[in-house]
């Protein structure tokens, strides 16, 4: 390797870290820059526990990055060829870039703005607010039966069961895990005082109520919005390419195509099928991505081709408030298998799991090691890179 290197990681969230902290490592001799728009490390996946006010959900990022990365407090605004623009007007010069910049909860049907949700710390900071303005006996409506509404209805009616709360779901609750998982999900749902509607979707969305499509409606002092994940624009406005979700198109080492200096992990990044069709948004898949996305760029600073990404699954996790919570085994392309940890047990492993994170993505990131893809993946890889 010739001079330093300078590698710019855009989003300090789990992807970021870990990518930033593992090429720092790697490569004493590369400067590693992050820019984020916070000093602090969000914890995203206990946002619905700060919007209930149970828990906190921030650490400072100086303690979970490696001593030689360097920070910088600030959003990006594009992304040109080996340089990154600041909204604030730094332009910063790169020879790698990792795109890392993450998601937040985003679309829902009409009225959507009058909805709350736990997608990042702004929304959920929001919600605790509302929350703790709310009378005994205000109905709260989280609609979305995924494993984040889930989350998000537990915590709320755990802190609060002076409230009302109620969960909405267009199809079965807890879909994801196995049949034993989903019993556990919902008798741990109806302990806590939780109604659930399933096979209702939300139509529209108003001040005090939830329109569903089967003509019937919720009060709603509160609706918390829990669909799906949506990616930042930042990509597409740098003309990059992006997929129909505006996720960045890569290759299967994670190298945007056309694009050799750029390399793409997390949330935000589209891999192709051969190597993520498996892969769903999660905290899970971007610590292994991060990782490998590190391992791109000291390939190519070291001159040889990156290998493809390899990201195999192994748990899903719902938390049930503070006191339960529900542990799926699952193969390595994320299907259930018929095991699951259960009610304290399950909440003693998602919270140690939680925790782990922290440790996985700091300082010593370097030595961090990830299971492999399911067979198929793997057998198509040779011809995809
Ligand atoms: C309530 C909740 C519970 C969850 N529970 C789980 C769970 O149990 N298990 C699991 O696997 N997953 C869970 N998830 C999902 C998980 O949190 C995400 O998939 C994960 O955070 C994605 O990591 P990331 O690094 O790609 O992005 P993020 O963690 O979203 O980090 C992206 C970072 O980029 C920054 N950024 C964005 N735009 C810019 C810009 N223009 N310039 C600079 N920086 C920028 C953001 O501020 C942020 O710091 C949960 C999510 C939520 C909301």
């Amino acid at each position: 390797m010739n001079g330093t290197r300078r590698v710019v990681v855009v989003g300090a969230g789990y992807a970021g870290v870990m990518a930033a902290n593992r090429i720092a490592a790697g490569r004493p001799e590369a400067t590693v820059t992050v820019v984020n728009p916070r000093d602090e490390f969000v914890e995203r996946v206990r946002l619905h526990q700060y919007a209930a006010d149970s828990g906190d959900a921030t650490v400072p990022l100086a303690g979970v990055l490696h001593p030689d990365v360097v920070l910088r407090v600030g959003t990006a605004d594009r992304i040109e060829d080996r340089q990154l623009l600041l909204t604030d007007g730094e332009v910063i010069d790169f020879d790698h870039l990792i795109y890392a910049v993450g998601s937040s909860t985003g679309g829902g049907p009409d009225g959507a703005e009058h909805a709350f949700a736990v997608g990042d710390l702004e929304d959920a900071e929001r919600l605790r607010t509302r929350l703790r303005d709310l009378d005994a006996g205000a109905s709260v409506v989280v609609i979305g039966g995924g494993l984040t509404g889930v989350e998000t209805a537990a915590e709320i009616a755990e802190q609060r069961p002076d409230l009302r709360v109620r969960l909405v779901s267009s199809g079965p609750v807890a879909a994801s895990l196995a049949p034993r998982g989903r019993r556990a999900v919902t008798r741990a749902l109806a302990r806590l005082g939780v109604r659930i509607r399933e096979g209702a979707r939300a139509t529209r969305i108003e001040a005090d109520r939830v329109l569903l499509d089967d003509g019937t409606e919720c009060a709603s002092a509160v609706a918390v919005w829990a669909g799906e994940f949506r990616v930042p624009d930042l990509a597409r406005r740098s003309g990059l390419p992006v997929d129909t979700q505006g996720r960045l198109r890569t290759d299967g080492a994670l190298v945007v195509p056309g694009h050799p200096t750029i390399v793409g992990v997390g949330d935000a990044v589209a891999p192709p099928d051969s190597v993520a069709g498996h892969i769903r948004m999660s905290c899970q898949a971007a610590i292994p991505l991060g990782a490998h996305g590190a391992d791109t760029v000291l390939a190519l600073l070291d001159g040889r081709d990156p290998e493809p990404l390899s990201m195999g699954f192994l748990l899903q996790c719902v938390s049930l408030g503070r006191r339960a919570g529900v542990v799926q085994f699952v193969r390595t392309d994320d299907s259930p298998r018929r095991w699951a940890l259960r009610g304290r047990t399950g909440a003693r492993v998602k919270e140690q799991v939680c925790r782990t994170t922290l440790r996985w993505i700091g300082p010593g990131a370097g030595g961090y090691r990830w299971l492999r893809g399911p067979r198929r993946a793997r057998a198509e890889q040779g011809a995809m890179v």
